[in-house]
């Protein structure tokens, strides 16, 4: 079998060539291996390289498939973010407070990944802990965009995101508190599924913000984004938050819903026009739009004045609240980087975490630590949770009328290093339309409705009730197909992953 121009293969078909023998797993595991070496010199996606890892697991499937098993993800080569532990495996949430943590254990979802069949090709950038949209507060330098390595890839996956777009691997693993795994996704033309919180398993994540963070997939297209949710998800006893009636997702989509009887809102205050989005975007967005009616679809437009307006007030007093009690925990006794510098126990907590953590961690632990401080509860956090619920009732109001809820993803396409960076505002305001499906516990989805006039990719967001991810995957499935049909996609693969 000749295996040239694996990397433009799907998950699924991958894993139908290793099941029946056509190649092996470690013949696919070394040409994934060397065609990672050689491209993230230039996308720098990757803190670090399994590779040992990698020839290892490549070898057990292959004993497996030679003994008759047929395995979902045989030989399938996947990256993980670097903050989903991988045990005996460098974890580093791209942090210099965990540059040298050797995850103690796996995490549920990797071990389900190993369990049918998958190869560990490495560890992805990210935002320090996850805080950022860009990448760009990465301890260890930023990823770059394959559509342009002069832009970031968003994040704060954007690691995952653009080892996917740049076909260094066919599937990753993102987890998304505010937006990491969609607004990524979108700007890297790919796509990133958010599920329901409480379907995936958080054991094994570094927590962020426990009541927000979700792990998800990033795949080329909505069929790999299924097959890889069918192996992650499922309840799980090491996980207080998991749900006991997480459904029993399918390897393919069944695309069981009709297009022409989908109840479809589109979000009124989400919508782009010339003041908050450059005019090719809008124009593009719009398009899209049409396309859909075009092909028959029902799309009305709907209001969530609460959860737009006030989704990211609410968000930056719950998330950094429960980071700044999730990161106490790096006080330099228990984990990784010490300042051995200091003379005495306080003096040595102190310059610690000054210089363990990056800046906006810092600001964050700030924020949430003065936020949760006794004469300030009641007016802030306290507040935040009130507004929280006021945001889920309005969602839950709105899915008794509308199957799924669309919005672009971001209101913006892939910007140039350093245009936000100096502005945590701006960085902010990247995850307006991502931030409340996490707010209200949703599943939400961003694929890719076309490219700008700078050719940099479009992403299109759905959201859909909690719960109902299947009927969400659906949707988006022939959202995809009539997106992929209209003239708005000229290219689906960067130049520089051909
Ligand atoms: N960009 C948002 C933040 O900085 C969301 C990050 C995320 O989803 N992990 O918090």
């Amino acid at each position: 079998m000749a295996n040239s121009q694996l990397h433009l293969k799907k998950a699924r078909e991958i894993a139908d060539l290793v099941n029946n023998g056509k190649i092996t797993a470690v013949e696919v595991a070394k040409y994934f291996l060397e065609r990672a070496k050689i491209l993230d010199e230039k996308v720098n996606a990757f803190n670090s390289f399994t590779t040992e890892l990698a020839l290892k697991q490549a070898a057990e499937v292959d004993q497996k498939i030679k003994n008759g098993e047929k395995l979902l993800l045989a030989g399938v080569p996947i990256a993980i973010k670097d903050n989903i532990c991988v045990e005996n495996t460098k974890t580093t949430c791209s942090s210099k407070m965990l540059e040298n943590f050797i995850a103690p254990y796996e995490s549920t979802v990797t071990s389900k990944l190993w369990a049918a069949g998958a190869i560990c090709i490495g560890k992805t950038n990210l935002d320090e802990f996850a805080m950022g949209s860009s990448t760009e507060h990465s301890a260890f330098g930023p990823t770059r965009n394959p559509w342009d390595l002069n832009r970031v890839p968003g994040g704060s996956s954007g690691g995952s995101a653009a080892a996917v777009a740049s076909r260094i691997v066919p599937l990753s693993l993102g987890s998304d508190t505010g937006g990491s795994i969609r607004q990524p996704a979108g700007l890297c033309g790919i796509v990133g599924l958010k599920p329901s919180y409480g379907f995936i398993s958080r054991f094994g994540l570094i927590a962020f913000a426990s009541s927000l963070d979700q792990i998800g997939p990033f795949a080329t297209d909505l069929e790999d984004a299924q097959l890889l949710l069918s192996v992650i998800a499922g309840h799980d006893p090491k996980d207080s938050t998991s749900l006991k009636n997480t459904p029993a997702f399918k390897a393919q989509i069944e695309n069981k819903s009709n297009l022409k009887n989908l109840k479809i809102g589109l979000i009124k205050e989400l919508m782009l026009n010339e003041e908050n989005a450059p005019a090719d975007l809008v124009l593009k967005f719009n398009e899209s739009i049409k396309s859909l009616k075009l092909a028959g679809a029902e799309i009305k437009e709907v209001s969530l004045p609460i959860s737009t307006a006030h989704a990211l007030d609410v968000y930056y007093i719950v998330a950094p609240a429960e980071a700044s009690s999730n990161l106490a925990r790096y006080d330099g006794v228990r984990y990784g980087y010490r300042d051995e510098t200091a003379l005495s126990l306080n003096p040595m907590y102190a310059q610690t975490r000054a210089k363990g953590f990056g800046k906006e961690v810092i600001r964050r632990i700030m924020i949430g630590t003065y936020a949760l401080s006794s004469g300030y509860y009641d007016a802030y956090y306290k507040k935040a949770l009130q507004v929280r619920r006021l945001i889920s009732e309005e969602f839950e109001k709105v899915f008794t009328e509308f199957d799924v809820l669309i919005s672009p993803t971001s209101p913006m396409t892939a910007f140039p290093f350093g245009d936000k960076l100096n502005d945590p505002l701006a960085m902010y305001l990247c995850d307006i339309a991502t931030i409340p499906a996490n707010l209200a516990g949703l599943p939400a989805i961003s694929i890719n409705c076309g490219f700008d006039e700078k050719n940099l990719p479009i992403g299109f967001q759905l959201m859909a009730a909690h719960g109902q991810d299947e009927k969400l995957m659906d949707a988006s499935f022939d959202f995809q197909n009539i997106f992929k049909n209209s003239s708005n996609i000229q290219s689906q693969i960067p130049s520089i992953a051909l």
